[in-house]
């Protein structure tokens, strides 16, 4: 049944649709490495004609997939772990290759998605319901949870393969059908790791994928076969897509955008705590959900730490994440890096201080030509009013906000209108504790550089960084997947 994807340059990136990896109607769009400006493959999207037929055919298998025990829906599941670590190397290539982002970080990456589906091998466990004898006198009452039909999700570009595996090996594993919308940015990704899938023994239309734009998601959020949708991606769409599957009656998680704080108290641990922001704003070129991108340093610790920093990040190695050495990979596209180098320019404009330019015209290392590049930035005595106070930019810019005390850091923190992480670096278990306490933010890390959730404990984001009742993974996930029903039960 699984047809080889020739992910080699200018290849089609194919969809799998009611029962074959094919080319949807819609049309052809190039996708881009953005490390040099070349083209990869071309991926056609589908049109809401394809994603009807795909639901169909969803619905078609669920009716089936239902019925197979639990204990027989994880096996491919077991199948599906090994094979992704046995193509781990291969999969975090393409992966860097379409996203940008380096070697090592998008190895880790894969590895994340491979704690999702060893998780929700567990679905047997995760899926029992509770009872008690007696409620009554002769009568016994019982919860068990039932899958709840045809699922789909719509997937980001910054995770291409672990996002999709925080729906997907849950969803199928609790007996659902899944559709899949990637990224259209990166299709090739999620492309080899559902043709792995396939592979794994998965039965026919348990899983299909969709590429496409906007045109699927309304076609996904319009049908009247599928009954949940998540979405994990920017606010402003997450917002939509949630309003919208929300009045067709659907189940919604739809997990936002994100500014996320790293306060600094004098008493941190301050090589350590460099180290962990580096990580946090720079990483993946400072395009993840989690990233750090408002530093609080408070009071007399501003001076040391942001000395250390500016000398540290102008350290970092740029350039194409596949060769070995490089830290810092391009930005996910063109575009973005424009985007990316307007705040920048805001930036200065509203007066801060620039103490680290990461434009290209100012880099001070080779870079490969026509790769969508953007350099650690760093911004001190930024306005709290400024557009890169305020706004998630995606890309490698911190913006310096200075705290008197720990309480002016919770005011600069609960003043945000994301709540998605934060992390407070220190070495007092009484200001951790109330940091901890206080914030309003659904992720907080005590001295971690990115505070990111295991599979087994949800992704909790709060605020505009959320919309929903049931997070992503960890028994949120088994609960978004299911319907819970209740009997009650007498014998004469
Ligand atoms: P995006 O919102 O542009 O796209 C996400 C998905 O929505 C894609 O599949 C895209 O095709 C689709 N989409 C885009 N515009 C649409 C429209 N007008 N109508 C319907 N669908 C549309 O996000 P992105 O740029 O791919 O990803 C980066 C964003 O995702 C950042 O904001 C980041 O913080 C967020 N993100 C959040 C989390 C989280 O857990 N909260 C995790 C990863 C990424």
């Amino acid at each position: 049944m699984s047809t080889p994807v020739n992910l080699s340059a200018a290849a089609a990136v194919p969809s799998y649709l009611d029962g074959a990896w094919c080319t949807p109607s819609g049309a052809s769009h190039p996708v881009v490495n953005p490390a040099d400006g070349t083209t990869l493959a071309a991926v056609t999207h589908a049109t809401a004609a394809d994603v009807d037929r795909a639901a169909r055919a969803a619905h078609n298998a669920f009716l089936d997939w239902r019925e197979v025990p639990v204990v027989e829906r994880v096996q491919p599941l077991y199948r599906y772990k090994a094979l992704l670590e046995k193509h781990l190397r291969e999969v975090a290539e393409i992966l860097t290759r379409e996203n940008g982002k380096v070697y090592e970080d998008a190895a880790t990456e894969v590895k994340r998605g491979v704690q999702m589906v060893e998780v929700a091998c567990g679905m047997p466990s995760l899926m029992m319901g509770d009872s008690l004898s007696e409620v009554a006198r002769g009568i016994d009452c019982e919860t068990l949870r039932q899958p709840i039909g045809v699922c789909a999700g719509i997937t980001p570009f910054n995770f291409p393969a672990m996002v999709p595996m925080w729906m997907f090996p849950f969803a199928i594993a609790a007996g659902n059908t899944f559709l899949l919308k990637p990224s259209e940015r990166v299709p090739m990704t999620p492309t080899r790791c559902i043709e792995l899938l396939y592979d794994a023994g998965l039965p026919e239309n348990v899983l299909q994928l969709v590429h496409g734009g906007r045109e699927v998601v309304e076609a996904l959020i319009a049908h009247p076969l599928i009954k949940a949708i998540s979405f994990v991606g920017s606010s402003p769409i997450a917002r939509l897509v949630y309003t919208q599957a929300a009045a067709a009656g659907k189940r919604v998680q739809a997990l936002g955008g994100a500014k996320n704080h790293l306060v600094v108290m004098p008493d941190a641990d301050l090589p350590k705590t460099v180290d962990a922001i580096l990580s946090s704003a720079f990483g993946a070129a400072g395009q993840r959900c989690l990233a750090g991108s408002v530093l609080v340093p408070v009071g007399e610790v501003a001076e040391p730490l942001l000395a250390l920093l500016v000398e540290r990040a102008a350290a970092l190695q740029m350039g194409n994440g596949l060769t070995s050495g490089v830290t810092l990979g391009p930005v996910v596209s063109h575009d973005q890096q424009q985007r990316v180098l307007r705040y920048i320019d805001s930036g200065i404009q509203a007066g801060a201080s620039l103490l680290l330019d990461g434009r290209p015209e100012h880099a001070t290392q080779a870079l490969p030509p026509s790769g969508a590049f953007v350099g650690p930035t760093i911004f001190d005595h930024v306005a709290p009013d400024a557009a890169i106070a305020r706004e998630e930019i995606f890309g490698p810019v911190l913006s310096v906000l200075r705290a008197t005390d720990l309480d002016h850091a919770i005011r600069i923190v609960n003043a945000s209108e994301f709540g998605n992480t934060t992390t407070i670096y220190t070495q007092s278990g009484k200001a951790a504790r109330e940091y901890q306490q206080r914030v309003e933010v659904g992720m907080v890390g005590v001295n971690m550089a990115v505070a990111a959730p295991m599979a087994f404990f949800p992704f909790a984001g709060w605020k505009r960084s959320f919309f929903g009742d049931l997070h992503a993974h960890g028994k949120d996930a088994v609960y978004f997947y299911t319907e819970q029903k209740v009997l009650m039960t007498r014998w004469f």
